[in-house]
């Protein structure tokens, strides 16, 4: 078969032209010119070689028998595809979603039926795989005038210019070009496929967002190279810790996402965000220098907490900020609450804008006694609010949301005239200790700040301590060792505060100039148990800073056993409130002016861990009936629920929770209207140091019990709709309810 075969097809059936659009104008104009075989031949040949397009061919089993001889050239030289089938050499391509493939080539063929401009991959022949060439196919059935079919006959355009141009466009629109993960746009148009199917399909899907925390730091000290090299970093990290079957996309700045189907196992998910967490807080080198960040993960899953996709994102953000308000560095799952939690804390921070400029907010000193004779050495300032309506806030609270709304330079240089001015007052050369956050330190006005406090208030530099978090050591060396050389020459000192529950590399110590280190409080809590590390910490702690001549401070001492252990080790100072908690400054004149600098320990004998008494209301289902109690109780294993009388030892009961979180428990102590439960399941950490289950009630199943198909709801009536459906109890209650407060229980 040669040229002329292939050509007769179409010059045949000219009136009805495949769509090649090149050909197509050449086949209507060699149809209407009346010209000799020869000429005509002949046009066909110089068409041939112009590689405009080529000719294809094929017998009646699709093998390929004719291929223009330049197309032949753009395959493997050892290739002879000659008399293979179509489906070995080409591999079919959608067009508008590249890199996807649609019905195989051998389909498109068996229908016997003309196509055009099918987009096609030529394969390898060794691995199969799709070759470097594009092409685009036109091909129509020949047929005897017995209609058997004899083959198709075509032609072939090669489009790998232009098909390469749309997969690298295509590729910008997906992708995110720093880190090559999927980007927002491929996020949401996945997400919003998957939602779509899996409410069908009845199935669960898991969002995990994760910010990273520090990461702005690194950037703005290290640059944006070394940033953009972090993120690279970051990704790579994600891509091998993600659990399988997941979608990985970074949606901009150092906001990342990930979609886990199938995936709706509480405990799972909180051991896949712990995970996240950690890998991603390992330390970095990025060229040359070292760098540290966290991660915080907020985490919601379809149908649960949102059925589309729009709900679900809203939810996981709103996990996420909770997460990074928690103190960063945590995990935390949707529920409800979070809503409220979110619009308080942007009350919070509207409200302490005003409260800053309004001079509401106070400052307390907790003293810092020597440990060997309970003599005072100083005060540490702690800032205090008092909200109008919300009553105290804490620090703990407050001030991160002022590092994240750029209140805290403010807030930082407010605290930090009213503690020198304060301590001006003070007797002798008792000093105060201030707080300065990282954020502050960051800011180069930070000296000028001390200066004017110090100068307006005439303390001396040498009373004035400054507390500054392993945190600082996040950004660059170079401006980091500048700020603590500037400080150090205003004659201040300097005090590593809460060391141990950072990145407590022992390298800060010997690099920066510290005159104190502050051992934190989670080091206190627990040095008493025999054979706890805490205590093997702290002695280690101690003797580095005796060697680097620091002094140190214990925080949070607040037991009798806890003072004792302290006492027996190489500590300089003890804080806690065991002496005293922060106290304001007349209450601090007033013991001063009286010549008293001694500080009595006052505290329980041992330290008790505090029992996470819960009191709240919660639906029991027995058999059909719902009833209501009290939660008094709550741990992984159990819970002890008030509100029902004399049920037997034995008897299964399921607790619900509220937010469709059902606990199968069996009451192993009964008394009166008060229960003791055993869980058949364990519960999990939701995140936040509370608990959740595992699993909750799928609104699927509601919905198939006739509620509408909406994301769990507030509330415990969801056991009732579930256990109750449409009909209603059918039995009468086998317990006696009673009504149930807070305080004691009154049968009803
Ligand atoms: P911090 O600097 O580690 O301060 C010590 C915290 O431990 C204070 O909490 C103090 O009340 C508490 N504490 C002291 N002794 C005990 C004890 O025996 N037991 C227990 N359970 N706690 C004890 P506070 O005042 O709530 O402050 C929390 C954190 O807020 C501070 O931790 C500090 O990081 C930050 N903060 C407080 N005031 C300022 C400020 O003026 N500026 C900045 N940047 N941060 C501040
Ligand atoms: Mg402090
Ligand atoms: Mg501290």
């Amino acid at each position: 078969m040669g040229v002329r075969d292939v050509w007769k097809g179409f010059g045949a059936k000219a009136s009805e032209p495949v769509r090649v659009p090149d050909a197509e104008a050449i086949a209507t104009k060699v149809a209407a010119i009346k010209v000799s075989d020869r000429d005509r031949l002949q046009m066909l040949d110089s068409f041939e070689q112009s590689n405009i397009a080529w000719f294809w061919a094929t017998d009646a089993q699709n093998r390929l028998t004719y291929l223009s001889p330049a197309a032949l050239a753009q395959f493997a030289l050892e290739r002879d595809v000659i008399g293979e089938p179509l489906a070995k050499v080409f591999k079919t391509v959608s067009e508008e979603q590249v890199e996807t493939e649609t019905k195989p080539i051998s389909y498109i063929v068996s229908s016997r039926s003309s196509f055009s401009e099918q987009t096609v991959q030529l394969l390898d022949e060794k691995t199969a795989e799709g070759g470097g060439k594009w092409w685009q196919l036109t091909g129509r059935p020949q047929f005897d005038n017995k209609k058997e079919f004899l083959g198709y006959r075509g032609i072939a355009k090669d489009i790998t210019d232009s098909y390469e141009e749309q997969l690298q466009a295509s590729r910008l629109v997906e992708f995110d070009s720093l880190t090559g993960l999927a980007n927002r746009h491929r996020m949401k148009r996945r997400l919003d496929a998957s939602l779509n199917a899996y409410k069908i399909e009845k199935r669960s899907c898991a969002l995990i967002m994760l910010d990273l925390d520090r990461f702005k730091q690194v950037n703005d000290t290290l640059g944006h190279p070394a940033g953009d090299e972090l993120l690279r970093q970051v990704a790579a990290r994600l891509q091998s810790i993600a659990p399988g079957g997941a979608e990985i996309g970074r949606l901009g700045g150092d906001e990342f996402q990930l979609i886990v189907p199938d995936l709706d196992d509480r405990g799972k998910l909180g051991e896949i965000a712990n995970r996240l967490i950690q890998m991603i807080s390992q330390p970095y080198s990025v060229e040359g220098s070292r760098a540290i960040i966290g991660t915080s993960v907020g985490i919601a899953v379809a149908p649960y907490d949102g059925i589309e996709a729009h709900e679900l994102v809203k939810a996981a953000d709103l996990a996420l900020y909770a997460a990074k308000g928690g103190g960063r560095g945590q995990f935390r799952f949707y529920s409800n609450d979070l809503k409220e939690t979110a619009e308080d804390r942007r009350e919070i921070e509207e409200d302490l804008r005003d409260a800053i400029q309004a001079g509401e907010l106070e400052v307390h000193y907790q003293p810092q006694v020597q440990t060997k004779d309970h003599q005072l050495r100083g005060f540490e300032a702690l800032v205090r609010w008092n909200h109008p309506e919300h009553g105290a806030i804490s620090p703990g609270v407050f001030v991160p949301i002022a590092e994240d709304s750029n209140l805290i330079d403010e807030l930082g240089a407010m605290v930090l005239k009213q503690a020198c001015k304060d301590a001006a007052e003070w007797p002798g050369d008792l000093t105060v200790s201030v707080n300065v956050s990282a954020r502050q330190f960051l800011n180069e006005n930070l000296s000028k700040v001390v200066e004017r406090a110090l100068d307006e208030s005439g303390l001396n530099p040498s009373q004035l301590e400054l507390e500054i978090t392993e945190t600082v050591f996040m950004g660059d060396m170079g401006t980091t060792e500048a700020m603590f050389a500037s400080l150090k020459k205003l004659g201040v000192r300097l005090a590593l505060d809460d060391f141990g529950t950072g990145f407590s590399s022992m390298s800060y110590l010997s690099k920066a100039p510290f005159d104190k280190i502050k051992i934190d409080q989670s080091f206190v809590r627990g040095c008493t148990d025999t054979g706890h590390s805490n205590h093997a910490i702290i002695t280690a702690i101690a003797s580095l800073a005796s060697a680097l001549g620091m002094t140190t401070t214990a925080e949070g001492v607040e037991a009798m056993d806890e003072l004792a252990v302290i006492s027996a080790l190489d500590i300089d100072l003890i804080q806690g409130f065991i002496f005293s908690r922060a106290v304001p400054q007349d209450e601090v004149l007033a013991k001063l002016v009286g010549g008293d600098f001694h500080y009595e320990a006052v505290g329980p004998a041992k330290h008790r861990a505090k029992r996470r008494t819960v009191y709240r209301r919660i639906g029991v289902v027995h058999e059909d009936h719902h009833y209501v109690a009290m939660l008094r109780d709550l741990s992984r294993t159990g819970a002890k629920i008030e509100g029902l009388l004399e049920v037997p030892i034995g008897t299964e009961l399921v607790l619900d929770l509220g937010e469709g979180q059902l606990v199968v428990g069996k009451v192993r102590r009964s008394q009166d209207a008060t229960q003791g439960l055993e869980f058949e399941t364990p519960l999990v950490s939701d995140g936040a140091g509370g608990l959740c289950t595992r699993h909750r009630v799928s609104p699927y199943m509601l919905a198939a019990a006739g509620m509408p198909l909406q994301a769990l709801p507030k509330g415990h009536h969801l056991a009732a709709a579930a256990v109750n459906g449409a009909n209603g109890p059918t039995s009468r209650p086998r317990f006696m309810q009673v009504e149930v407060t807070m305080g004691s229980s009154r049968a009803s």
